[in-house]
């Protein structure tokens, strides 16, 4: 027996028949894993001190709570909020088992209320916040900033719903929102929710940005999200700069709206555009004269921006309107329209990580307040916070988590135009410490960037105001999250891991920050109300210990509704495989003591001759070398393992690609997980494609592994160039 490898000769001889059978079975031997013993964090004591869940005993009475009382847990919760009239019957009304009949879920069904004024009118008028700052919002360049307190959001809000009625707009129409981080943004997602409007934000520049060329985000791929939504406005802006790069937000706008002509889809009859970079970006009495000329002249228009560039602004005089001159002049107020607890409040694309991203509805009242609970105890939220999260609204993250939670609680917010390395590699850094920011919220994706410019910029500023860290989006490796814990939170600060999606409307499993013990790289346990289940490929629940496919037995509030207009595909993707439960579509891994620890898509599960692995797990044991900023593994078809694993490796700037190195490498994995584990190839890759929200997507680089030139749609891709860079660079040989 050696390198795991057992070989059995047997002999069977079957006496009925005179038949004789010899078999030899080569078995491999697959040592469990080797975990490193296992540190575990424990929230600071002065965090638990004034805790809305100060301890772990409090967060499982709460939790139990939820599940063994939901009608009664969720009538609590909405007592904060205001509703015009009360729901009819029971608060939660679900049917999640396709075999028997539609799946629906509905939360305080025949319940009235308005989100906008829930936000907005309840915290100026009845909890006195009108003065307080809703928004700090920082733009590209530091010197470009601006304070909006809820008192002046709301009346912003109120113009902007009124000017949306004057184009047209009406209770249940789309409105489709093309802006860069500024405060419009918000404004105008909440001008919508105010009038019963159902806006669909299409905001995905680059996300979190780690490429320095922008590829220009497909105008394509907005035509299809206005043309699936059936949206009748557009609103936009003239141009934003992020980073050293201008992005001509307006050109994009009119090749998009070009596309839907040629879809046979006009929809959009308005064209709202914010004269953003040249009023506010540049801000120089030049630009404002030649703004002034343009809506003299309506045709071509023209105007400087700073560092001399100039960009052309294409306009159509008939459908395209500034902003300023339609939002300016309406009047403050404006009355909220009752809605129904389950009508529509927005529409939202996922990232499109495994495929063509599906449109989420999400309607009022759950979403309400789910994210406004979840903000409230996932961040532990308190009234002089200073919180960022550096998403961007065009991703779920933003809609729940800059716009939506942190507003249900009158929080402070930064609202971040930039991007984490502009003009200096330490711009998170001192932007924490220009605000005092107390809770941050950010992705894997922009913590392993950073790390690769190490602890130098991190402790240039000082960061003793954070409280407590975030993370979403993706698995984050223990060495990133390590670095996060040590390096940006100073070793105080707990980091949650927040693992949901998209449908899910907001976190489902996280810690809570005073009550969780943490594990690095372990979403931890349930939010209140989430039932998470491990399933095995027949759809047999598995108990204790246990790894599979992750899904969810019961609806929480602010689950989505549908996918827009595509109630098929919401029921195959999510409910068909095993009926009676919501598929997430991710692996999990349940450990002894109950926590999750997500191992990446159940589409990328690598099948290592007959083992099952994870690609989060593998890839956790390559990060851990030092050369290595980033790493993505995909399986490669192979003769005699059925898949091998070939790695895609991002290293450090001051490291080189050798072989070496490579040996290094395959050890670690071998070392960490098994020999089973061991690569076949590994990779240099100068970058990693992603999407908008800045996850990796697996499917390219499967496809680049296996040498398919045909990669389907690449619309969800933030930079297309690095798939060439990744072809020229293959392995061809293990
Ligand atoms: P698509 O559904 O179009 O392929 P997507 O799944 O990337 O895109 P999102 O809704 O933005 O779209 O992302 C949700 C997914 O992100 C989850 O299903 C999971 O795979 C991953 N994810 C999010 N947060 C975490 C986390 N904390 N840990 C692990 N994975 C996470
Ligand atoms: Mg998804």
């Amino acid at each position: 027996c050696k390198t795991n490898t057992l070989y059995l000769d047997m002999q069977v001889r079957c006496k009925t028949n005179t038949l004789y059978l010899d078999i030899h079975l080569t078995v491999m031997v697959v040592p469990g894993r080797q975990d490193k013993e296992e540190k575990i964090y424990y929230p600071p004591e002065d965090l638990q001190m004034n805790a809305h869940v100060p301890n772990f005993n409090s967060y499982l009475a709460l939790y139990k709570r939820s599940i063994e009382e939901p009608e009664e847990f969720w009538r609590d919760a909405a007592q904060e909020f205001y509703w015009k009239e009360s729901p009819s019957g029971q608060i939660l009304q679900f049917n999640f088992d396709v075999t028997k009949g539609n799946i629906s879920m509905k939360f305080m069904a025949g319940a009235k209320t308005n989100m906008c004024y829930n936000v907005l009118d309840r915290n100026v008028l009845d909890r006195n916040l009108g003065e307080k700052v809703a928004y700090l919002w920082e733009g590209n360049l530091p010197a470009h900033h601006q304070t909006i307190t809820y008192g002046q959001l709301l009346k912003q809000v109120c113009r902007c719903a009124n000017a949306l009625k004057q184009t047209g707009v009406k209770k249940g129409d789309r409105v489709a929102i093309y802006l860069p981080m500024i405060p419009e943004l918000v404004v105008t997602m909440l001008a919508c929710a105010r009038i019963g409007a159902v806006h669909s934000a299409v905001v995905r520049l680059i996300i979190w940005p780690c490429y320095s060329q922008f590829a220009g985000f497909s105008s394509e791929s907005l035509a299809e999200r206005i043309v699936d939504a059936q949206c009748s406005v557009l609103v936009t802006a003239d141009g934003v700069y992020r980073g050293e790069k201008l992005i001509n937000l307006k050109q994009i706008s009119d090749e998009a709206l070009e596309h839907c002509q040629e879809k046979g889809s006009p929809t959009v009859q308005k064209c709202v555009v914010v004269k953003h970079h040249a009023l506010r970006a540049s801000g120089t009495d030049e630009c404002n004269k030649l703004q002034v000329g343009l809506n003299i002249m309506s045709t071509l228009k023209i105007y400087n921006l700073y560092k001399n560039v100039v960009i052309l602004t294409p306009w159509n005089a008939e459908r395209d309107v500034w902003w300023q001159d339609i939002v300016d002049s309406e009047s403050e107020q404006c009355d909220p329209e009752w809605l129904d607890a389950e009508d529509p409040l927005f529409i939202l694309y996922t990232s499109g990580s495994t495929g063509k991203p599906k449109g989420v509805l999400h309607t009022v009242a759950g979403y309400l307040l789910y994210t406004s609970l979840t903000f409230k105890y996932v961040f532990d939220h308190h009234h002089d916070d200073v919180y960022w999260c550096t998403a961007d609204i065009g991703w779920i993250t933003g809609h729940s988590y800059i716009a939506y939670g942190p507003l249900a609680n009158g929080a402070t917010s930064v609202l971040f135009e930039g991007v984490p390395v502009y003009p200096h590699v330490g711009r998170y850094w001192e932007v924490i410490e220009k605000y005092g920011v107390s809770k941050f919220y950010t992705a894997p994706t922009a913590i392993r960037l950073l790390m690769k410019y190490g602890r130098e910029p991190v402790e240039k500023y000082d960061l003793s105001s954070l409280r407590v860290l975030g993370t979403v989006g993706e698995p984050i490796n223990p060495e990133a999250w390590l670095w996060y814990h040590d390096a940006v939170g100073q070793g105080r600060c707990p980091v949650v891991d927040t693992f949901w999606q998209t449908e899910t409307g907001g976190h489902v499993l996280t810690p809570l920050p005073a009550a969780t013990p943490l594990k690095p790289g372990s979403a931890t346990l349930p939010f209140f109300g989430v039932q998470p289940c491990i399933l095995n490929e027949h759809g047999e629940e598995l108990q204790g210990e246990a790894e599979g496919y992750l899904v969810f037995r019961k609806p929480w509030p602010g689950i989505m509704r549908g996918i827009y207009g595509n109630q098929e595909r919401f029921e195959s993707t999510y409910f068909r495989k095993f009926p009676g439960f919501y598929v997430t579509g991710d692996g999990c891994r349940r450990d002894k003591d109950g926590y999750y620890w997500i191992t990446g898509r159940m589409d990328d599960m690598l099948n290592v001759s007959g083992h099952l692995l994870s690609t989060a797990e593998v890839e956790g044991a390559l990060s851990e070398h030092a050369a290595v900023a980033e790493v993505a593994v995909v399986g490669r078809p192979h003769p005699l393992k059925g898949e091998c694993l070939y790695c895609f490796v991002t290293l450090k700037d001051s490291h080189e690609f050798t072989h070496d190195l490579v040996e290094e490498l395959k050890g670690k994995v071998r070392e960490k997980i098994g020999p089973i584990a061991t690569p076949d190839f590994i990779q240099n890759a100068p970058g990693l494609p992603k999407t908008r929200s800045g996850k990796i997507m697996r499917r390219v680089l499967r496809q680049i592994a296996r040498n398919e030139k045909d990669l389907g749609d690449l619309s969800t891709l933030a930079d297309s160039k690095v798939v060439d860079v990744l072809f020229s660079y293959r392995c061809k040989t293990a």
